[in-house]
């Protein structure tokens, strides 16, 4: 069987789009009276480029303190410090090397990589594990990780035996003097904190922005966004949820998420095809099944304090499928927001009642108040 593999995804377009402010992704979306908080700011700072194999786009009205290059600098210093602790297509971070350490002894971490997973464990456990750090091996498996593509979609074999060394269980993270270890169940054991990266190195921007006092910004890391105060036209930043169905062209509803931060997880960008049966491989993996998910759930959206925390339970609410996603949203008072493409091929959304309130654009008493990553 001949696999092809379609990532229009990361490179094109963003699934979250800053609809002010933020370039080429602009899109008009009707304003209300309510939303004004300033008057449009005469200096703003720009930038974008490309990180982690994705786009950024960051805009800071009124201006960012030493301009330009020193909002570059610190996004620079941002990406290297997130992408030398989690990537696993530099081979020199800590994740990579973790990955190549096929032994159960004591690795050592640094004390930042150990926060980022032990957030990332709590926030796994919150959603039964259908976010799961150890899927890398099946990611791989399926060719969407740094080993590359695919020819042949793998047999019911090779991803059983895959599963052997996939889950929280399969490893343990312990401090002992001020160092953080991690430790293997089995050799084969890895790491995949991809689906976090953008949200975490989001939070650790805006941390800079607001040590520095920065009032108004918006940093959109592929579909991980924080803002903070107002947009360059002096009002409530809105953000686009990209609708499945367009390929980058529309947006499917508009967001304020005053302060918040929100991300979004999609499985209509980076997928495989294979063109003999046409079946469709998306990139999410569901770790119980150990194949990529296979509903009709598009895309889950959450808002919630920090971007680590939304860019976790996106893709695994995303695994969960709209109608779990969005029951478990209710039940924990979560903002979660889900589209499904229905038979008759249209998309509909359903989201849970803690997301009405950033669907209504009107200006919140704490709008400029942002929430700090623990
Ligand atoms: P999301 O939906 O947020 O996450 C999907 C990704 O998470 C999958 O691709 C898979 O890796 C993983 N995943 C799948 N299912 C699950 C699950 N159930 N639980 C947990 N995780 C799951 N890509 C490149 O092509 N080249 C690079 O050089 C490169 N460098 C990177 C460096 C860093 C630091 C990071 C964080 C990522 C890098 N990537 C690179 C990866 C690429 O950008 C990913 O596509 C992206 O990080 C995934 O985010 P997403 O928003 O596309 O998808």
């Amino acid at each position: 069987m001949k696999v092809t593999k379609v990532l229009t995804a990361s490179l094109l377009a963003l699934s979250l789009v800053a609809l002010s402010g933020c370039g080429k992704e602009q899109t008009p979306v009707g304003g209300t009276s309510g939303d004004v908080l300033t008057q449009p700011f005469t200096e703003v700072t720009k930038i974008n480029g490309q990180v982690f194999g994705t786009f950024y786009y960051i805009t800071v009205p009124g201006g960012y303190p030493g301009g330009e290059d020193t909002l570059r600098s610190d996004a620079e210093f941002v990406f290297t410090k997130v992408g030398k602790a989690i990537s696993t297509f530099d081979k020199t971070a800590e994740i990579a090397r973790f990955n190549e350490h096929h032994s159960t002894g004591d690795f050592p971490i640094s004390s930042y990589l150990g926060q980022v997973l032990e957030e990332v464990q709590r926030q796994s456990r919150r959603i039964g594990q259908a976010m799961d750090p150890t899927v890398g091996p099946l990611v791989n498996l399926w060719g969407f990780g740094p080993k590359g593509q695919i020819e042949h979609a793998p047999t019911d074999e090779q991803i059983a035996e895959t599963k052997t060394y996939v889950g929280l269980d399969k490893f343990s993270l312990r401090r002992a003097g001020g160092t953080a270890f991690l430790v293997k169940t089995d050799p084969r054991v890895e790491l995949d904190l991809s689906t976090i990266g953008e949200g975490l190195a989001a939070d650790e921007l805006a941390a800079i922005m607001d040590q520095k006092g920065v009032a108004n910004y918006m940093i959109a890391i592929a579909g991980a966004i924080r803002s903070k105060g107002a947009n360059p036209e002096g009002k409530l930043w809105r953000v686009g949820i990209e609708d499945p169905l367009s390929n980058g062209q529309k947006v499917f509803t508009a967001v304020c998420p005053q302060g918040m931060a929100i991300s979004t997880a999609g499985s209509y960008r980076n997928f495989f095809i294979d063109d003999k049966t046409n079946d469709f491989y998306s990139h999410v993996i569901d770790p119980k099944t150990g194949r990529p998910i296979a509903h009709r759930t598009v895309s889950v959206s959450v808002v919630d304090r920090a971007a680590l925390v939304t860019d976790a339970l996106d893709t695994g609410l995303l695994v969960m499928g709209a109608k779990e996603a969005v029951e478990w949203g209710n039940k924990n008072d979560v903002a979660v927001y889900a589209i499904e493409i229905d038979e008759q091929g249209k998309a509909k959304e359903t989201h849970s009642r803690a997301f009405d309130v950033y669907l209504k654009c009107q200006v919140h008493h704490n709008l400029t108040q942002t929430v700090p990553l623990e």
